[in-house]
């Protein structure tokens, strides 16, 4: 073998090398096959080696891969903000397209903030986030996430984002109700608007159910209708980071069409072009870009791959996919059977604290006792020993520890492409119990 010269996750650690895909199926050139329980990292959605992407992306390769946009606008990208506006609520009709989640979401916070500039209020430049939350991985996204072990090294550049704690049902109180409880911690963000003050506040961000830092964590009904209340009171834009949950992962269109909350901003990545191209958006309302519009005219972002017809090409027909195989109700439909069937999981197996989800985004909390719900420190790494064994046995899930010791509990993501059949979930599951079972 020749020497890899690659910077890889874990420096030093050998990784099989993929040789193909086929729907749920990844396989390594050794021959060994691999369930994507996780869609990669909730990323390919409609499963693996789609003929009519390919097609759709050879035909835009032989038209025009790059054309910079600020010299053109073409096809490829006016459908595709055509068709994100015809699935994105109310009047979220406008796309800025990038490269990444993180690039969404930090384009989406450049945009909150541009917005308030554009009407004169240019003190109002604050982001609130949550604890237990992941926006991104550059230094403004980063900013925005509650995820410690992601920010820790960096924390002195980052910029200050007031946050507070997120509704975490299996964690709450003892004994409070599931109402009380959400609008506690709803109640939560107008608290931290009085403290900064509204005049310096742009917006507030969200996860509608939280993915890498907290494993599927579905807020309580009522959580998000508050928060829309709260952020009307104080003139706050609500960004929906709808990178994970966007698409029909969660079994609707987008995450937050669960509660009807109509956010200001949203920002879409992974499921958006389902791992065929990089792509992402920051999505705003009709409000939002009329104002930027009538005031400076231009949105200060982008990035040199943003809105190149290739991607967007792709992209399109990913949408167009899931809109034909109806992937959104099958993630619903589907996405019931796979949380009953991991919550059969968690009654058999001792170390399953909670099995949580919305639609195909689920996730398995781990605990030390499930009686007292007491977590495991996280330096014993048990559900990094689960993933490895998981890996080892051909099934692939995603880490979404937080790295808050004692607040965030130790957990994984179970999120296997929308397509996947029952009979699949069940082979997943198997092995699901034999990784579980193996780690004491
Ligand atoms: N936002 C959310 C909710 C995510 O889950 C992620 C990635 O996991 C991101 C943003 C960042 O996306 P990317 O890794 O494509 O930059």
């Amino acid at each position: 073998m020749q020497r890899s010269y690659v910077i890889k996750p874990e420096l030093g650690k050998s990784y099989p090398f993929v040789s193909h895909g086929k729907g749920i199926y990844l396989y390594d050139k050794e021959g060994k096959r691999y369930i994507d329980g996780c869609s990669g990292a909730v990323t390919a959605s409609i499963g693996h080696a789609v003929e009519e992407i390919a097609e759709a992306m050879y035909a835009q390769a032989r038209s025009v891969s790059f054309a910079y946009r600020s010299h053109f606008s073409s096809d490829a990208v006016e459908e595709l903000g055509a068709k994100l506006a015809e699935w994105a609520p109310g009047s979220l009709n406008w796309s800025f397209f990038v490269g990444s989640g993180s690039e969404a979401t930090e384009t989406a916070q450049k945009i909150a903030i541009q917005y308030w500039q554009e009407k004169g209020y240019a003190t109002k430049n604050r982001i609130i986030s949550r604890w237990m939350s992941y926006h991104g991985i550059t230094m403004g996204a980063l900013s925005m996430s509650g995820h410690v072990l992601r920010r820790k090294r960096f924390v002195p550049l980052l910029a200050d984002c007031p946050t507070i704690a997120p509704p975490y049902p299996y964690r709450r109180p003892e004994g409070m109700p599931l109402e009380a409880y959400a609008l506690a911690c709803a109640n939560e963000l107008e608290t931290a608007i009085l403290r900064v003050g509204p005049e310096h506040v742009a917006a507030f961000i969200a996860e509608p159910v939280i993915g890498a830092s907290g494993g599927a964590v579905v807020p309580p009904d009522g959580y998000f209708q508050r928060i829309r209340e709260i952020c009307d009171k104080y003139q706050v834009l609500f960004i929906a980071d709808e990178v994970m949950t966007g698409v029909g992962r969660t079994g609707k269109r987008f995450g937050i069409d669960h509660w009807g909350v109509q956010p200001d901003l949203m920002a879409l990545g992974k499921g958006m072009s389902a791992g065929y191209t990089p792509m992402a958006a920051a999505m705003a309302t009709d409000e939002i870009i009329e104002t930027i519009a009538r005031g400076s005219g231009l949105i200060m972002a982008g990035h040199t791959y943003s809105a190149n017809p290739q991607s967007a090409a792709v992209s399109l027909a990913v949408l167009r996919y899931v809109e034909q195989h109806r992937l959104v109700d099958r993630a619903a439909e589907r996405g019931a059977y796979l949380l009953n069937r991991l919550r059969e999981l968690a009654d058999e197996l001792p170390l399953i604290g909670e099995a949580r989800g919305l639609g195909m985004l689920c996730g398995l909390e781990f605990v030390k006792d499930k009686k007292t719900r007491e977590p495991f420190p996280l330096a014993q790494g048990v559900s990094a020993r689960i993933i490895k064994r998981a890996f080892e046995k051909g099934l692939l899930i995603y880490p979404a520890t937080g790295g808050l010791e004692g607040v965030a509990g130790d957990a994984v993501i179970i999120a296997p492409p929308l397509t996947i059949t029952t009979e699949e979930i069940d082979e997943l599951i198997a092995l699901l119990k034999e990784a579980v079972s193996s780690v004491q």
